[in-house]
């Protein structure tokens, strides 16, 4: 389709989309008296205005319940987790048993390591990108240290080609090759955070497993952006945070995928917990540890509902839209927004350079300004675009299809170049 920069157009777009009214669901903050234009759903997602509702419900039970509450309020806390595992196994493309909410990002990915990390002989490395994102390099760097090993011996990183922003699969799948005897576990971010890249994840999964060594996805970019089959790509586990793409609120809980295969399975390793084991007789007090027969059994501790509520919320919307709706939203509007930045570009002869792969692209795109500095950056926040600054001179723009409209994006590009003409003094 032929797009124009012109706020008829844009209107015109908005009023075709069909997710249009989702745009209410959400709290906007607002600069200069309107609502900002929010690029920056990958970090932090928006809150759903229903979100303080079902907090609220759970305040309210604990105020007039109290402990009573883990089994007597409407939505009982002892088996509120459970609430969410269908919904979200829906938007990963898992089987529901597959599926848990538990902890943090972080500590997820090391509990997994314990399942799926065990080096042994040659067979001790990890693969993963280059420039991943920092907290996955330091859990990388201290898990092998823990096994006793050095996380320049030990880790792998596949790296771009010279002068290229983005990794090949070819690549991936060489050093795979490579290394093949050698690898314990590949562990990679399926979006990359700073390019916005999705990496083939089928393929990649497939290569890998093929190797004998696990393969794990940290999905924190992933979840709730692209199409995942996390059970037909035949991945072993997965994990990722609630709180960019998925809505859930500030440092929320993570959701975690254990392939089926490895549940009940006595050679797979994991640290436990009492809420691992069968609800039945959890309350018998037992010393021995009976596992719930899905990946709850990874789960340690008794779960934090008021957290788990604002999730809730959000995955009612996802169950409600869906990951294809959103998926056609988010291409549409993405494309809008590449041909604004193009159009842009022309007007003020800038030199935008997008460094995301126009064939491997989901919600971000990655801007890297080669004439203009932090000042711009600095410029758009002030006037209600939400971005954020990647060094060296990177902008990173996720236009959200939940609640982000075409209007922003045409109104982004007025700013935009409001904002570099300033900066030259034209
Ligand atoms: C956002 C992000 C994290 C954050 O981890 P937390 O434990 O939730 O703080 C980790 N890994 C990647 C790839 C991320 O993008």
């Amino acid at each position: 389709m032929d797009f124009k920069n012109s706020q008829e157009f844009a209107l015109k777009l908005d009023k075709a989309d069909p997710l249009r009214t989702y745009r209410d669901a959400f709290h906007f903050p607002q600069v200069n008296g309107s609502d900002v234009i929010y690029f920056t759903g990958n970090s932090l997602g928006l809150q759903p205005k229903s979100a303080s509702g079902f907090v609220e419900e759970i305040m309210k039970d604990w105020r007039e319940l109290a402990v009573e509450g883990h089994f007597y309020a409407e939505k009982p806390w002892w088996d509120y987790h459970e609430r969410l595992n269908a919904k979200l196994a829906r938007v990963v493309g898992a089987q529901e048993r597959e599926v848990t909410v538990m902890n943090t990002l972080t500590v997820n990915l090391h509990l997994l390591m314990v399942s799926f990390y065990r080096p042994k002989g040659k067979r001790y490395k990890i693969l993963c990108e280059e420039k991943a994102f920092p907290s996955d390099q330091y859990m990388l760097q201290s898990q092998v240290r823990f096994h006793g090993y050095a996380p320049d011996d030990a880790i792998i990183e596949v790296a771009k080609r010279p002068g290229e922003h983005f990794w090949r699969t070819e690549d991936i799948l060489q050093v795979i090759e490579e290394h093949k005897d050698e690898l314990a576990l590949i562990l990679m971010g399926g979006v990359n955070y700073y390019n916005g890249q999705v990496l083939d994840m089928a393929e990649i999964t497939k290569a890998g497993r093929a190797t004998g060594a696990f393969v794990g996805w940290d999905l924190a970019h992933a979840a709730g952006n692209v199409k995942l089959q996390l059970h037909d790509w035949d991945v072993d586990f997965a994990a990722w945070c609630s709180y960019k793409y998925m809505n859930s609120g500030p440092g929320n809980l993570s959701g975690v995928f254990i392939n089926e295969r490895y549940l009940n399975d006595p050679e797979i390793p994991r640290f436990e917990g009492w809420w691992g084991t069968k609800k039945e007789t959890r309350f018998l007090m037992q010393p021995r540890f009976d596992p719930i027969d899905t990946a709850d059994a990874w789960q340690l501790s008794n779960a934090p509902v008021i957290a788990l509520a604002p999730y809730l919320a959000s995955l009612e919307l996802f169950e409600e839209v869906g990951m294809d709706a959103l998926i056609a939203k988010r291409d549409r509007i993405v494309s809008y927004l590449e041909f604004i930045l193009a159009e842009i570009d022309k007007e003020v002869e800038s030199t935008f350079e997008i460094i995301t792969p126009a064939d491997a692209r989901a919600c971000q795109l990655s801007v890297f300004l080669h004439g203009e500095g932090k000042s711009l950056f600095e410029y758009l926040m002030a006037n209600g675009v939400i971005t954020d600054w990647r060094e060296p001179n990177v902008i990173r723009l996720a236009p959200a299809p939940f609640y982000c409209s075409f209007t922003d994006m045409y109104r982004f590009g007025q700013i935009l170049k409001m904002g570099i003409l300033d900066k030259t003094g034209n």
